[in-house]
């Protein structure tokens, strides 16, 4: 079994790199893969603990892309993001994926704004507790709602997002994201395979308005797509299976693991019944070596 999709302390997870590495291995897994929001900076650290460890480490990403649900024709109806995976990680890779910086400088931006409208909410926090808490350059909504709950202005995260920080909700800012096309050919340049994260999330119903959206996707470089996730009951994922063959994509799968900011997902399992099998990795590779 393996994991193909956490995130560390170097985004919104709780975990180092070394130590989701070091979990993994103690699950049992045979592969698992770090895919932190928006920078690449944890995999050096995720790739040496792997090898202590014995587990096979991938190291990746996961870019959030523009989106405008095709059924809706609303921008905040669903969401699209997009993992990078890169098997054959070096330093060359990781300047390759320098034009990260930019999605991180529009975080910097945007959460004052956000930390703004929830003041005037009646919400006393600021910027620096927010950045305390967080500890790292890729600052996000789930900080901010830790930091609400931590101060008592929500009982859970939940709550934060529902009440402040979800689309639509008081005190939402979004955020400059890449189009897919360019967040895929930067995953590309890089050498690594681009693969649909949680397609669930697209929230699209019908059939044809979702082969839609992926054949425009194959058409700008989608390699993959993750059939295996925490959400899935058992036909979401045999409908992604299928995709998977129609596009000939590599199917992959993981619980995106967040540590105690997301204490019901399970490292390896998601929510207990998420089995992403070996062969991912193998396929992952392959499709790797053929760019
Ligand atoms: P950001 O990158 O700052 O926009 O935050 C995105 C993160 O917020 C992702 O990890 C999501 O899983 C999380 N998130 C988005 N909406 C919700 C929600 N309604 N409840 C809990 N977490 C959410
Ligand atoms: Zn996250
Ligand atoms: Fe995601
Ligand atoms: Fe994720």
């Amino acid at each position: 079994m393996v994991d193909l999709h956490t995130h560390s302390t170097f985004s919104d997870g709780t975990l180092t790199p070394a130590r989701i590495a070091e979990e993994a291995a103690r699950a049992g897994l045979t592969a698992v893969g770090l895919t932190d929001h928006d920078t690449v900076a944890g995999n050096d650290e995720f790739l040496s603990a792997g090898a202590e460890h014995e587990i096979e480490a991938i190291a990746g990403v996961e870019i959030s892309a523009q989106y405008t649900n095709p059924e809706t024709g609303l921008k905040d109806d669903g969401e699209m993001h997009i993992l990078g995976y890169f098997p054959w990680w070096n330093e060359k890779t990781e300047a390759a994926m320098s034009p990260l910086a930019e999605i991180r400088e529009n975080r910097r931006e945007r959460n004052p704004k956000i930390i703004e409208r929830l003041q005037q909410l009646g919400c006393e926090i600021t910027v620096e507790e927010v950045e305390r808490l967080a500890q790292n350059d890729v600052v996000g909504r789930p900080h901010i709602a830790a930091l609400l709950v931590q101060k008592g202005f929500v009982k859970n995260a939940g709550q934060a997002f529902d009440q402040y920080l979800a689309k639509e909700a008081a005190a939402y800012v979004p955020k400059e994201i890449f189009p897919p096309d360019v967040a895929m050919r930067v995953i590309r340049d890089a050498g690594g395979v681009p693969v649909l994260a949680h397609p669930k999330t697209l929230n699209i119903q019908s059939d044809e308005q979702f082969r839609g959206v992926l054949e425009l996707l194959v058409s700008h470089g989608l390699l993959g797509i993750e059939a295996h996730c925490s959400s899935h009951k058992w036909h979401d994922t045999q409908r992604f299976l299928g995709y998977a063959y129609l596009y000939s994509l590599v199917v992959t799968g993981g619980s995106d693991f967040h540590g105690s900011l997301k204490p019901y997902i399970h490292l390896g399992t998601g929510l207990g019944n998420m089995r992403a099998p070996d062969k991912c990795v193998e396929e992952l590779r392959a499709r790797c070596s053929a760019l």
